[in-house]
C-alpha cells in the first residue's frame, strides 16, 4: 500500500499529454489548447466610435461644420476630416483619420450643419483606439488554457477557427460483478442494480468526455480478459469491482494477462483502499473499487488526475475551508470525507455529511466536495481550517 501523494505521482509521471489536434470553435467549449493563440491583427483593428454621435476636429471653439452622410458600423473608412469640420457617425464606424474626439448624441445640439456642444469632449473621448486591447503577433491564450465561452470569442475575434486542442482520450469503461442489474429493472433477492456504469459515463462526460459506453461484466476471468485484450486500444480503461481479496476479484489478474502492468494497487485512502493503476504502453487503465462512493472518490482523485494530463490542464486545486462542526479521523489512511462547501463571506465552509459508509450514495448525493484529513487521524475542532477538493 503506497501514500495518496506517492500515487498521484505515478499517475502524474505516466501519463503525457495526447496529441493536438484541429477543433471548430463551435465544438471547443471545454478542450483545452495545444498550441498558444496569437493575434493575427490588432485589435480593434482601426480607430473605432465607441458611441452613436459626431467625429469632430478642433471642438476648441464655439461649434463645428458638419458635413452630409452618416457613417456605420461596416462602413468603408470615409475621407479625413478637414478642421473644423464633424461628421455624425454611429457605433462601431471607422473614426475618419484627424478627428480628436467623438461627441455623443446625447450632447450634441444641431442646427442646420452647425454642431453645438455644452462641453468640449477630451482629446480621445470615445474612440477606441486601433491596437488598444492587442497587439498583432501576441499571445493571447497560452497552451493549457481550457476553453470557456469568452476565451471561444477571443479567439474567434483574432481568427483562430479552427483552433488546436489535446485531442480527448478514448475510453472504455466497465462495472463487474455476477450481482449487477440495470438501473431501470428490479433486482431479485441478492441482486443490485449497477450505479457505477452510468456514475462513471457521467464523471466522464462532466470533464468533457462524452459518448462513452460501460460494459457490465460478470466476475469470469475469461470475460474480463476479453474486456482487456479489446480495451488495449483505448487511452484509459476504466473497471469497478473485483479489485479487493474476495474469491472472485479477477480484475487485476485479468488485467495482467492481457498485459497490463500494475503500477500500483492498494493506496492509503477511505475510501477506496483496493484502487489499482496500470499501463500497457499508451493505454491506461484504473482498477476501482466496486463500492460505488469508493469508485466515485477514486474517479475524482486518481482518473481525473490522468484526464488533466492527456488534456495538458493544470489539475484543479486543493483548496481551505472552515470547518462547521469538529472532526475526529482515527487509522493510518488519509480520509476523504462527503462535504457541502459553501462560501462563506471571503472564506469557504465545509460542512461534513454523516455518511454510513462507502455504499452510501444517499450521504454522497449531497456532497459538493470533499474534506481531506491526513494519514494517522487527528482532531480538528469546529472552526478549524481543512483542505478540500471541490467537484465539480
Ligand atoms: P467489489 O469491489 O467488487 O468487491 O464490490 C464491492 C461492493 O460494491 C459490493 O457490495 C458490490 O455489490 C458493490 N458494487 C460493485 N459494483 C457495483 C456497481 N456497478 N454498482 C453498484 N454497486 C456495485
Ligand atoms: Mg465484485
Amino acid at each position: 500500500m503506497i501514500g495518496v501523494e506517492k500515487a498521484l505521482a505515478a499517475v502524474e509521471r505516466a501519463v503525457s499529454p495526447l496529441p493536438g489536434e484541429a477543433a471548430k470553435l463551435s465544438r471547443a467549449l471545454g478542450r483545452t489548447l495545444s498550441r498558444d493563440v496569437r493575434a493575427d491583427a490588432d485589435f480593434p483593428a482601426f480607430d473605432l466610435s465607441a458611441m452613436d454621435g459626431y467625429a469632430g476636429r478642433d471642438f476648441s471653439g464655439e461649434a463645428l461644420r458638419v458635413r452630409g452622410g452618416t457613417l456605420g458600423a461596416g462602413s468603408p473608412p470615409a475621407r479625413p476630416l478637414r478642421p473644423g469640420e464633424a461628421v455624425r457617425l454611429m457605433t462601431g464606424a471607422v473614426v475618419p483619420a484627424g478627428a480628436d474626439a467623438v461627441l455623443p448624441l446625447e450632447e450634441a445640439i444641431v442646427e442646420g450643419s452647425r454642431l453645438c456642444y455644452r462641453g468640449r469632449p477630451p482629446a480621445g473621448a470615445h474612440v477606441r483606439r486601433r491596437g488598444e486591447v492587442y497587439r498583432r503577433g501576441e499571445i493571447l491564450l497560452p497552451a493549457g488554457t481550457t476553453l470557456t465561452p469568452e476565451a471561444i470569442a477571443l479567439c474567434a475575434a483574432a481568427g483562430a477557427d479552427p483552433v488546436f486542442v489535446r485531442r480527448l482520450p478514448r475510453c472504455r469503461l466497465a462495472v463487474t460483478g455476477d450481482e449487477m442489474v440495470d438501473p431501470g429493472s428490479r433486482p431479485p433477492p441478492g441482486m443490485i442494480r449497477n450505479s457505477n456504469g452510468v456514475a462513471l459515463i457521467a464523471a466522464l462526460e462532466r470533464r468533457g468526455v462524452a459518448g462513452t459506453r460501460a460494459a457490465a461484466i460478470p466476475d469470469h476471468p475469461g470475460r474480463l480478459s476479453k474486456f482487456f485484450a479489446a480495451a488495449r486500444g483505448a487511452d484509459l480503461v476504466v473497471t469497478t469491482g473485483g479489485v479487493s481479496v474476495g474469491d472472485f476479484d479477477h480484475t487485476i489478474a485479468s488485467a495482467r494477462r492481457a498485459g497490463y502492468r500494475v503500477l500500483f494497487h492498494g493506496v492509503a485512502i477511505k475510501p477506496g483502499k483496493p484502487v489499482a493503476f496500470g499501463r500497457a504502453g499508451r493505454s491506461f487503465w484504473f482498477g476501482l473499487p466496486g463500492n460505488p462512493v469508493s469508485a466515485l472518490t477514486t474517479f475524482e482523485l486518481f482518473v481525473a488526475a490522468a484526464l488533466d494530463r492527456f488534456a495538458g490542464r493544470r489539475p484543479s486545486p486543493t483548496v481551505q475551508a472552515r470547518l462547521s462542526e469538529p472532526l475526529t479521523a482515527t487509522g493510518k489512511r488519509a480520509c476523504y470525507l462527503d462535504a457541502e462547501i459553501e462560501a462563506e463571506g471571503l472564506d469557504r465552509r465545509a460542512r461534513p455529511i454523516p455518511s454510513r459508509g462507502s455504499h452510501d450514495l444517499k450521504a454522497a448525493a449531497r456532497r459538493n466536495g470533499l474534506i481531506l484529513l491526513p494519514a494517522g487521524g487527528g482532531s480538528w475542532p469546529s472552526g478549524a481550517i481543512v483542505p478540500v477538493k471541490e467537484l465539480g
